[in-house]
């Protein structure tokens, strides 16, 4: 927002000027009341604009988008530790197959020896039935440890797949707000084109002086005019007193007014 205080009759002379001449007067910058009028147009599509503004700020699409790209981002690290687990734990399942299978080989190996009659000392063969004995019970044990790393694969598995899962529709439903999103951006982008557009053509009418003390006023307070109504500033809502309404009323009609509450421009709208 541009500040045009030093155009406007140069900066804090100017200032100076103004209060020398009475609060509620501007003292110099006189207009006809149909270019003061054309102010309160002005001041309405400026609301419009920061309204728009605004609402293209909070508009909850933003947040919903975000959250959404949040969760995206906490699926993916946990798909790829998921990942990591998975080959860790198919590396385990491979080991604790060889494992099995290395003393069931023994197993098939001892029986084959005492099968084929090939002991005969009552002492051998004791050793032989207890090594048996005791590589079935470690048959037992890997087969366990085997089926533990399938269970936690198969963990590991049914995790990614209802991640993945929730990893697609969260895509489509962050397509979704997207679209809304700029549906709504385009909608304001366009009602805030024609308010600017109007603006500008009331702008363009507007002498330059009034123009540069609305725009400061504006700057500084966020409405830089407001209508007199009633006995009343609409900007403020003070209600003024009678022999201010006697001095405004008794002001010339060019003569631009200012609320002595809140400074703003103020417009009389009717000489009545
Ligand atoms: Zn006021």
């Amino acid at each position: 927002m541009a500040a045009p205080a030093a155009r406007w009759a140069g900066g804090p002379a100017g200032e100076r000027q103004e209060h020398a001449a009475g609060a509620l007067s501007c003292g110099f910058v006189k207009a006809s009341p149909q270019a003061q009028l054309k102010l309160l147009e002005l001041a309405e599509l400026d609301t419009e604009l920061s309204r728009l503004d605004h609402r293209r700020r909070i508009l909850p699409e933003n947040a919903e988008f975000e959250a959404a790209q949040q969760r995206d981002a906490e699926l993916r690290d946990e798909l790829a530790a998921l990942e990591a687990r998975d080959s860790d734990l198919t590396r385990d399942q491979a080991k604790a197959e060889r494992d099995v299978d290395q003393v069931r080989t023994r197993i098939e190996r001892d029986r084959a020896r005492l099968d084929a009659g090939q002991v005969s000392s009552p002492r051998e063969l004791e050793n032989l039935q207890s090594e048996i004995v005791s590589l079935e019970r470690r048959q037992g044990d890997l087969e366990e440890v085997e089926l533990e790393v399938m269970e936690q694969l198969e963990e590991v598995t049914r995790r990614r797949t209802s991640l993945s899962a929730e990893q697609t529709a969260l895509a489509d439903q962050r397509d979704e707000i997207a679209t809304r999103r700029d549906a709504a951006f385009a909608e304001i982008g366009e009602q805030a084109g024609k308010a600017s557009d109007s603006r500008a053509a009331i702008a363009a009418d507007l002498p330059a002086d009034l123009l540069d003390l609305y725009d400061r006023l504006r700057a500084q307070h966020g409405v830089g005019a407001a209508a007199l109504r009633h006995g009343r500033c609409e900007g403020c809502h003070l209600s003024l007193n009678t022999v201010d309404l006697g001095r405004i009323r008794a002001a010339p009609p060019d003569e631009v007014i200012r609320c002595e509450e809140c400074r703003r421009i103020l417009v009389r709208e009717q000489t009545a």
